[in-house]
């Protein structure tokens, strides 16, 4: 598998240790894949075991979530959170609602956060957490029910100094709400324990755009390095229509591009002169039935009910946000075949490992998603800071400082992918620059 003898015992550990976690399982390998040079320039890594360290989570909470619906009925859903790594600062990460969720996945998305947060320059470890209970087709009454005992729970584990929860799929403004009116009714507290909130109670401007945003922040510079361009004129697909497409298409447009295509579970919105945008984003801010409401305003809309199919309209450039394998081997041949010249993944793994080796194969260029959608959680750690301090700075404010972030985040892929003689390889940049920084703070902080 690996050249690395080293990093064979580490996979082939994972494996025996992890059955059946198969989400886990490939972020590992996916994240090992970059590793292949390192150890054997740093021979400390192994000494140090810190490999065998980094892919043990600190600590696990798996716990019981007893809600009752509005008809009376007892519900019980599984609570996690996964407090991955703590090197470099308090854990950070969000919570996943949906009914996909288990720990393999809970586990996979905190394994990525380590690197994603460390590659943003804050002092933010890397946490995740959820619930296999999904919002959709609940009401108001019986989210707030499941938020509360939610809470009951996670509260012993959280803090704002300790771990700091966050939105994630299924988890937006409203459940962040709800979450921290139990927190401060448990601990009589007032604090940054969770961010993404309210802008009532200390949330911060720019956060709920931040992910997409930066996305879009993150890929122009990718176009100006890789290919003195800009979004000036490019056809864009963005799947999705949750917070992180929306707010991605929206930069898109402003900066020039046409958006031609976009997402849901319903299937998918073609237009080849471009989307109305500004009207997706106003219909899914209201009701999850994106399709059918847009198409009744514009009827040329070309529809289809595979989501797969999105991947087979032609593009410059491609943004996947909805959720993790949505881009398989297949959908990346009729990328390339397409013309497609640039991948940022906006969502947590959207691309399936041997899509993303024949994207690169073919030169299309690839951005991992803790690179490029790291915006969110730093306007996160952002939130955090103005807590810390009490004051609230201007959207500007915010959005200047996501900028300059998700620039630095670039530089630092790009500058550690071409020391590594591949100025093209970003999940090689990404990987090695994150896992640096960690490891720095591993070693000296002593072995605990
Ligand atoms: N869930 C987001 C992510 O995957 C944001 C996490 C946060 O803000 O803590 O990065």
């Amino acid at each position: 598998m690996y050249k690395s003898e080293y990093l064979n015992r580490i996979y082939n550990s994972v494996v025996s240790r992890c059955p059946g976690e198969k989400e886990f399982i490939n972020a590992v390998e996916e994240f090992l894949d970059s590793m292949e040079y390192l150890v054997k320039k740093d021979p400390t890594i192994e000494e140090q075991a810190i490999l065998e360290r980094i892919v043990v989570p600190e600590r696990v909470f798996q716990f019981r979530v007893p809600w009752m619906g509005d008809d009376g009925k007892i519900h019980v859903n599984t609570g996690y959170r996964v407090q991955f790594n703590s090197a470099i600062g308090p854990f950070k990460g969000g919570l996943r609602l949906d009914e996909s969720v288990n720990l393999s996945i809970i586990k996979f998305l905190g394994f990525e956060q380590i690197f994603k947060n460390s590659l943003t320059g804050l002092p933010m470890g890397g946490g995740k957490g959820g619930s296999d209970f999904s919002p959709v087709g609940k009401s108001d009454n019986e989210i707030m029910r499941f938020c509360q005992a939610f809470m009951t729970e996670l509260y012993h584990f959280i803090g704002p100094d300790t771990d700091v929860p966050a939105g994630d799929l299924g988890c937006g403004a409203r459940e962040i709400g709800y979450l921290y009116g139990m927190y401060k009714k448990l601990t009589k507290e007032h604090t940054g324990v969770l961010t993404g909130k309210g802008l009532s109670f200390g949330g911060s401007l720019a956060r709920t755009e931040a992910t997409g945003f930066g996305l879009v922040y993150f890929t122009s510079e990718m176009l100006k390095k890789y290919k003195n361009d800009s979004f000036k004129g490019k056809k864009v697909i963005v799947s999705g229509c949750g917070n992180v497409a929306k707010h991605a298409a929206l930069k898109a447009y402003d900066l020039g591009a046409t958006v031609v295509a976009m997402s849901n579970i319903q299937g998918y919105l073609y237009d080849e002169n471009g989307l109305d945008v500004y009207k997706i984003k106003e219909i899914s801010d209201k009701t999850i039935n994106v399709i059918d409401e847009y198409k009744k305003l514009h009827p040329n809309v070309i529809t289809g009910e595979n989501k797969h199919d999105i991947w087979k309209i032609k593009c410059d450039i491609a943004l996947p946000c909805a959720t993790q394998n949505e881009i398989n081997l297949e959908d990346a041949k009729e990328l390339v075949k397409n013309g497609c010249k640039i991948l940022a993944e906006g969502a947590n793994m959207p691309t399936e490992l041997d899509a993303i080796k024949y994207l690169m194969k073919n030169g299309v260029i690839f951005s991992p998603g803790k690179a490029s959608n790291a915006g969110g959680v730093a306007v996160s750690g952002l939130e955090m800071t103005q807590n810390a301090e009490h004051i609230s700075w201007t959207f500007d404010e915010v959005e200047g400082k996501l900028k300059e972030i998700m620039k630095s985040i670039f530089n630092l892929c790009y500058e550690t992918a071409k020391e590594f003689g591949e100025p093209e390889n970003l999940s090689l940049g990404a990987n090695v620059a994150g896992f640096l920084k960690v490891k720095d703070a591993m070693i000296r902080e002593g072995l605990v």
